[in-house]
């Protein structure tokens, strides 16, 4: 898979460079390319922003470096990329859309600073690629970088080969499947006693039955607590009468 970010500040994804995205990247499961937004810029400051029309506070990200970017960064592969463009204004980013995302060759994305990009940009490539406005969450940070690692994060390790354990993926909360309507419950390792704290004797008991029973109990008790909404939305028949009973 192919990753282009287009920033003011590319050292900010530094972080692509470690972990499991790094690994991927000295892999060649990933090709990560990160351009800076001001090698656009033709004036002696490499301006990038400018004061919104209509007035108010705050300055925009000018279209014209953003078009000359995503013109050359286009014209640099085969095919059409996904563009993402981060913003809190976006679709939530969800696990859903990361396994989406995961089976795309190419992923452009725009993090801006500032108010946001010129509107026109966003238009000007929607009308002939895919372009998603997507936010990480309710939330206003200054600029979308951190949305970037956050999505190439979780967009990575659903990559084959990329985690060490292909499974481990998809027992995961949010994950597509049996528990799909559920989060991950508690985990547990050795020693067996820590601090006079011991586990859960089931994990123990060597009956697959049980321990899958347990955890799919513990999911259902922590979703209920802690994600209440995700049972409400869910297709009832996703639950069987051993959950309604909890
Ligand atoms: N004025 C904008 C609004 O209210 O929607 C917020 C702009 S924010 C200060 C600057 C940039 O940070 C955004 O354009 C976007 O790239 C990024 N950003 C901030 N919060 C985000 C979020 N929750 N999800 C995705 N990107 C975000």
């Amino acid at each position: 898979m192919r990753l282009d970010v287009v920033t003011i500040f590319p050292e900010y994804l530094e972080p692509l460079n470690v972990s499991l995205v790094g690994k991927a990247r000295a892999r060649g499961q990933l090709d990560v390319r990160v351009h800076d937004l001001r090698a656009w810029t033709h004036d002696k400051h490499n301006t990038v922003d400018d004061t919104p029309y209509g007035g108010g506070p705050g300055m925009v990200m000018k279209p014209d470096p953003w078009g000359e970017a995503l013109d050359e960064i286009l014209a640099s592969g085969d095919g059409a990329p996904v563009i993402v463009v981060p913003t809190p204004s976006g679709e939530p980013f969800t696990q859903q859309l990361a396994v989406e995302l995961s089976a795309k060759p190419w992923l452009v994305f725009t993090p801006a600073r500032y108010e946001g990009i010129d509107r026109r940009v966003i238009e000007e490539y929607g009308d002939r690629l895919d372009v998603r406005e997507v936010s990480i969450g309710d939330y206003v940070l200054a600029g979308g970088e951190a949305p970037v690692l956050v999505m190439v994060e979780a967009i990575a390790r659903l990559l084959p080969g990329v985690l060490g354990n292909a499974a481990s993926h998809q027992d995961d909360s949010f994950a597509p499947g049996a528990m799909a309507d559920l989060l991950e419950g508690p985990v547990y390792t050795k020693p067996p006693e820590w601090r006079g704290r011991t586990i859960p004797e089931v994990l123990v008991s060597g009956h697959h039955g049980k321990i899958a029973r347990w955890r799919r109990d513990e999911a259902f008790r922590r979703t209920d607590r802690n994600r209440p909404d995700l049972i409400e939305r869910a297709d009832p028949a996703a639950f069987d009468k051993h959950d309604r009973a909890i």
